[in-house]
Formats: C-alpha cells, sequence, structure tokens
C-alpha cells in the first residue's frame, strides 16, 4: 500500500511561494543547535523547492515558550540552516503580521525564509483559525515535512493546510511510508523490541503489534508494571502508576494472540538511578527491597539480540534501561548493536531510542530512523494524524506515481 496523500513532487511550485511546516524543535545549548539531524532531515523538500525555483517560508515550533520568549527564537536554527544549504535563510521577526506579509512578497525565487517560533502565537496550539488564515495569507501553496508534529492539530499542521493546496514533503512521505509498512505489510516474522519509561505511552502500539508480530520483547521500566502484576517482587524499581492493570491488559491480550510477549530474565540494578551508585547484576528477576532494576542483564539482552537477528522486520521502540548512566547503558547498546547488524529491514522511533543510537554512534544503520516520537507510536497504533489527514489526496489533484 502506498501513501495517498498528494506529494510535493506532484506540485507545480515553480515561481509560487510555498509555506513549508517543518520540525525543527532542537536542543539547543548556548544559543546554538546542539543537534541537527532534524534540520538535516528536512534538506531535501527544502532543496527541492530550491531546484524547482519556489520561494519557500518555512514554519516550525521550537520547545514550549509561553508567548514570546527570545532564548526560543528560531534564529539560531536559521544560522545552522543556512550554514548545512549553503544558502542565505532570511530569519522573519515574526509568525505572521504586515512586517512577515512584506518579506514573504520580496522573497525571490529559490530563496528561504524562516517565520519565527510557530508557539510565540497562543493560537498555534489553539489552531486558532485567524492564525491559519495570516499563515495562508502567506503562502500560495501548503507543504507539510514535519512528521514529528504531524500528530497535533495546530494551526502550522492542520489548520492551514485546509485553506491552501496542501502537499506531503519528502521526510513526512518517507515516515509515514517506512512506519506504515511495519504496521500493515512486515516482511515476516516481525521482531518488536519496546523499552522506556512507561507502558501507557506504548500500550496502543503494543495492543496491534500482537496481531502481527512473532515476539514483541519487553525491556526499560515499563516491564515493572508487568512482573508487578504477575506478583514478582520489584523492590525500589520504577513503576508506573497505571502499568500494572495496563500491564494485565496486553498479556491477557498477549495469551490470545501468536505473538509472544517476552519479560526480561535477568537484571542490572542499582541503589539509586545515578552512575554512582551501587551496581550488581541479579540473575532472575525477584528485585529486592532497596534496590532498582535499571537495565535488563546480560542474558535478556543477548537473547533480544538473538531474536532481532532472526526476524524479517525489527521495530524498536525504547531504550532497555537508563542507558544515560553508563552502568545501566549495556542492554540498550546490545539491542542497539543488534539492530545494527540485523539482516532483516530495521526501522526504530522514539527521541531516547534515537539519541542511544547516537550515543552508540549507530544512528547511520537502520534502514529508519523515525524524527517522530510520539507519532510513530500513533501512526503504528492505526491512528490517524491530523496533520496528514488535512493534505489533499492524490487523487484529487490527478497525481500518479
Ligand atoms: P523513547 O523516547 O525512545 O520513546 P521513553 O521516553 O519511553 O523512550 O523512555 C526513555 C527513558 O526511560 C530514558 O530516559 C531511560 O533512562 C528511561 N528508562 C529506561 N529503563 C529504565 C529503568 N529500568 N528505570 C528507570 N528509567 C528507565
Ligand atoms: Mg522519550
Amino acid at each position: 500500500m502506498s501513501f495517498e496523500k498528494a506529494s510535493v513532487r506532484e506540485a507545480a511550485v515553480e515561481g509560487r511561494r510555498v509555506l513549508v511546516r517543518v520540525d525543527f524543535n532542537v536542543p539547543l545549548e548556548a544559543g546554538r543547535v546542539a543537534d541537527d539531524s532534524r534540520v538535516r532531515a528536512a534538506v531535501p523538500t527544502i532543496d527541492l523547492l530550491r531546484e524547482r525555483r519556489a520561494a519557500a517560508v518555512l514554519v516550525s515550533h521550537l520547545g514550549r515558550p509561553r508567548g514570546r520568549e527570545p532564548e526560543l527564537s528560531m534564529a539560531p536554527v536559521s544560522a545552522r540552516l543556512a550554514e548545512i544549504l549553503g544558502a542565505e535563510v532570511r530569519q522573519a521577526p515574526a509568525v505572521v503580521g504586515p512586517e512577515v506579509e512584506e518579506l514573504a512578497d520580496r522573497l525571490g525565487s529559490g530563496e528561504v525564509m524562516m517565520l519565527e517560533n510557530s508557539r510565540f502565537e497562543p493560537g498555534e496550539t489553539r489552531n486558532d483559525p485567524t492564525l491559519a488564515r495570516r499563515l495562508a495569507a502567506l503562502a500560495d501553496l501548503y507543504v507539510d515535512d514535519a512528521f514529528g508534529a504531524a500528530h497535533r492539530a495546530h494551526a502550522t499542521t492542520e489548520g492551514v493546510a485546509h485553506l491552501i493546496p496542501a502537499y506531503a514533503g519528502l521526510l513526512l512521505e518517507r515516515e509515514v511510508e517506512a512506519l506504515t509498512a511495519v504496521r500493515d505489510d512486515p516482511t515476516p516474522p516481525l521482531c518488536v523490541a519496546l523499552g522506556g519509561a512507561k507502558v501507557s505511552e506504548k500500550i496502543g502500539a503494543i495492543e496491534r503489534l500482537l496481531e502481527s508480530a512473532r515476539e514483541i520483547l519487553i525491556g526499560g521500566a515499563m516491564c515493572f508494571g508487568f512482573f508487578r502484576h504477575l506478583g514478582v517482587a520489584t523492590g525500589a524499581s520504577l513503576v508506573e502508576e497505571d502499568g500494572v492493570e495496563l500491564a494485565g491488559r496486553i498479556l491477557e491480550r498477549a495469551g490470545a494472540s501468536s505473538a509472544q510477549l517476552v519479560l526480561p530474565e535477568d537484571l542490572v540494578l542499582g541503589r539509586e538511578l545515578d552512575a554512582g551508585t551501587e551496581v550488581r547484576e541479579l540473575d532472575g528477576v525477584e528485585v529486592p527491597d532497596g534496590w532498582m532494576g535499571l537495565d535488563v542483564g546480560p542474558r535478556t539482552a543477548g537473547a533480544y539480540a538473538d531474536a532481532i537477528g532472526r526476524a524479517g522486520t525489527v521495530f524498536w521502540n525504547g531504550p532497555m534501561g537508563a542507558f544515560e548512566l553508563p552502568p545501566f547503558a549495556a542492554g540498550t547498546r546490545t539491542v542497539a548493536e543488534a539492530v545494527a547488524a540485523a539482516p532483516g529491514t530495521t526501522v526504530v522511533g522514539g527521541g531516547d531510542s534515537v539519541a542511544a543510537l547516537q550515543a552508540f554512534d549507530l544512528t547511520d544503520k537502520p534502514d529508519w530512523v523515525s524524527t517522530g516520537g510520539g507519532a510513530s507510536l500513533e501512526l503504528i497504533e492505526g491512528r490517524k494524524l491530523p496533520g496528514i489527514e488535512a493534505l489533499m489526496d492524490k487523487s484529487a489533484v490527478g497525481g500518479k506515481r
């Protein structure tokens, strides 16, 4: 099944002004972009527009400003993008308004400008129709390349898409294709590795994948919801409030499905969530009082790596332990290395899983590394993402491929 939304590749952009929603919600350190991978991910769409002599007006949110916070200006991101493109990127002083309209009017073919942080406008997250209209007034066409924000119905991701012809960007298209293939058409067998802190964030995805996976490997703090439900001692481990009940629901579903839900068989324990804490390995999963399970143990990690290596398709979301702390990074590293080396199709989603890949210098190994955390999980769950729904259908523009 291919993506049904109209693509920027099919849009008549020559000589037109195009509003491009990008996801440049990047980490900043001392006023500079600390990690530019999201900026780089949008470059193919921006380059396509420049090559086809369109004028590109970019817009993104950055952090969670309350009103106009100068530290969350897009200016450092514009500067980084200009370095990457080797071309000028004009920074607008605001998101909308007469001054911005004038700058947009003067933007020439093949040129690029960046609006201010969309969340400087309170109407952004409210999906305010007036803000959407003022955004639409800046351009002839709209292109959405912000997959990471596609699960939000905001003015720049959803509202504006109903007002001018709206196309999918190249990154958004590839994201949807890679994740939809995992969900609907994986090369069997499908092996899913899930970790991270909360069952509640991933329950929808787990329930959906139970229908198609051969095995679902559980790691991270999430496993303690399952252990608590099963009456296994969890000591001082992180157990999410609703996690125990949700874990029970998943175990019941798993029993009725053909998928195997796999829990850790050994753990790495620490006294507290700290790199300098006392550490011990536990050959088993009954966590004693005064100890926290902070990583899966070596036998578990090895078994998970073997399952990943035997799979036709692998989907990994969520670290296996508190990998940010060196004593508890081994389980996540073993899984990341297995994903990197796996012969099957490999797809990784989730902000912290991607951070783990970066920490182990493996980012370029999987077949697809998603720029969307929440959005990738919602897509896998089978939910409709408002930012994508709002785009024009291929059939509506008579597009062909
Ligand atoms: P992702 O962003 O990849 O979806 P999550 O946000 O769900 O992942 O979870 C990542 C966080 O979970 C990491 O910060 C990691 O330190 C934490 N974590 C994983 N395992 C444990 C554990 N056993 N105890 C405490 N924290 C954990
Ligand atoms: Mg996260």
